[in-house]
């Protein structure tokens, strides 16, 4: 069997979460297997390895999870970006739109700044509002977006498109 085909067992689809007629890409099983955790974190930061990032920023929650280990294999240090209230120290904010409503990521102001080069991790990327979010947060510190990579990319919601001209990474398409 092929890496993404061992990767793809390991996602379980989860109807009606969080609301109904969403079907949730769920990847505790995959984490929760070291040889697939393994092979998603290989993947992820393959086309990086050698190339000049400063950092790595990961989306809560399950952005931590792939973002900490890509950082640590990369050999470079990590930047949690985090939902409101929650950072201890100054931040600053981007609020973003969403289906519904409004949701807001925070960062350190110092957490990265000019001469830094990032590159942003999360677990899936559906309509890119997260992400393009945290590019801007990123970008608001003084840093750089190097490329964002992600484990599951949703193809119909347009996310790529969204996060254009950024160079988006992803393991899996569904
Ligand atoms: P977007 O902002 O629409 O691209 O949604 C991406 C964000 O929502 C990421 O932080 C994901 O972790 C989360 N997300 C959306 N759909 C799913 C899913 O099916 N499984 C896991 N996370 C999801």
């Amino acid at each position: 069997m092929d890496w993404q085909s061992r990767l793809r067992e390991k996602i379980r689809n989860i109807p009606d979460f969080p609301k109904l007629g969403i079907l949730f890409k769920d990847i505790t099983p995959l984490v929760r297997d070291p040889a697939t955790l393994r092979l998603a974190v290989h993947h992820l930061i393959h086309p990086f390895v050698g190339a000049p990032i400063t950092a790595v920023a990961g989306m809560e929650a399950r952005g931590f999870i792939f973002g900490s280990l890509a950082a640590w294999e990369l050999g470079v240090g990590f930047i949690p970006l985090r939902k409101p209230g929650k950072l201890p120290y100054d931040v600053q904010s981007v609020s973003y739109a969403l289906e519904y409503g409004e949701n807001t990521l925070e960062a350190h102001i110092d957490a990265c700044g000019p001469g830094d080069r990032v590159l942003l991790v999360d677990d899936l990327l559906a309509t890119g509002g997260t992400a393009r979010a945290s590019c801007e947060l990123v970008e608001r510190l003084g840093a750089e977006v190097y490329a964002l990579a992600f484990v599951i990319e949703l193809d119909e919601l347009g996310g790529r498109q969204r996060l254009s001209p950024y160079p988006v990474h992803s393991l899996l398409h569904f």
